[in-house]
C-alpha cells in the first residue's frame, strides 16, 4: 500500500484492477484510502485528493460529531476531546486523590478504585474548566485592546442551549464548559462574539460589521460549531 501526504493528512493509496477510482472515509477513524485504477500515477491521485480535500474534511467532521453525541461512559480507549483534538482517554486507578494528566495521544484519568461514571465525569468536567480558565482570560485580552471593550468578569458554566451569553450592564461574559472541547478558534469566535455584545446589543447589521471586522472568519468557526451539536438541539452563542 503506498501513502500519499496532503497537509498533514495521510491518505493510503491501493491499486486495483477497477475502471474508476473510489475514496473512502472510515467510519472507526476517519483514515482516507483511495482505490486507483493500475494506470493511474500518484501524482494524478494527488490531484484527484486535492479536488475532494473539502469533500473529506467535512466527512471527517461529521464522522467526530456522531461521536460525541454518543453518550460517555468514561473508560479506557473512549475518544475525549479537547480543543478539537481528539484524544484516547485511558482510566488509572490509584489510591491517592484523582487527577488527570494529558498526554501527546491520551488522556489520563487516575481515579480511586470504584469510582463510579457520574464521579469520572465530574473530575473530567473539573479538569476541562480549569484548563479553559487558563485559555479565556488571554483571549479576552488579546481582543480587548483591538475592541477598546473592557470585560470585567468571565465565568464558565454548563450551559444546554448556548454557547455563551453576554450581561451587557456588568460586562460580564459567561462561556460553556463544553467550548473546552473544541477547537481554538471556535473558543476565540464565542468570546469575540460575546464581547461584541459590549458595542451592540443585538444581532443586527452593526453587529456583523464589527464581528466581521474583529474576527473576519467568524462564519466558517460559527457553522464549525453548529455542525457540531453536543446534544441534539441547535447551539447559538
Ligand atoms: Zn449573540
Amino acid at each position: 500500500m503506498q501513502q500519499i501526504i496532503l497537509d498533514d493528512m495521510s491518505i493510503f493509496v491501493v491499486h486495483k484492477d477497477i475502471k474508476n477510482v473510489h475514496l473512502s472515509v472510515y467510519p472507526s477513524n476517519g483514515k482516507v484510502k483511495i482505490s486507483a485504477p493500475l494506470r493511474m500515477d500518484l501524482d494524478s491521485i494527488r490531484v484527484f485528493a486535492i479536488s475532494k480535500m473539502s469533500w473529506i474534511k467535512k466527512q471527517q467532521i461529521k464522522l467526530q460529531n456522531q461521536e460525541s453525541e454518543t453518550p460517555s461512559h468514561y473508560i479506557t480507549m473512549e475518544s475525549h476531546y479537547y480543543l478539537g483534538k481528539r484524544y484516547m482517554l485511558k482510566v488509572i486507578e490509584h489510591n491517592t486523590p484523582p487527577k488527570v494528566v494529558i498526554k501527546h495521544e491520551t488522556i489520563e484519568l487516575y481515579i480511586r478504585p470504584d469510582t463510579n461514571t457520574v464521579k469520572k465525569k465530574k473530575i473530567l468536567d473539573e479538569w476541562y474548566r480549569k484548563r479553559l480558565k487558563g485559555i479565556i482570560p488571554k483571549v479576552i485580552a488579546q481582543y480587548e485592546e483591538s475592541m477598546k471593550v473592557n470585560v470585567v468578569e468571565f465565568a464558565i458554566k454548563k450551559m444546554k442551549t448556548k454557547w455563551g451569553t453576554c450581561n451587557l450592564e456588568a460586562k460580564r461574559i459567561w462561556l460553556n464548559l463544553e467550548l473546552a472541547k473544541k477547537p481554538i478558534e471556535c473558543i476565540e469566535y464565542v468570546v469575540v462574539h460575546e464581547m461584541t455584545h459590549l458595542l451592540e446589543r443585538h444581532h443586527n447589521e452593526e453587529f456583523i460589521a464589527y464581528l466581521s471586522k474583529f474576527f473576519p472568519k467568524w462564519e466558517f468557526y460559527k457553522e464549525m460549531l453548529n455542525k457540531s451539536p453536543l446534544r441534539h438541539e441547535k447551539w447559538t452563542p
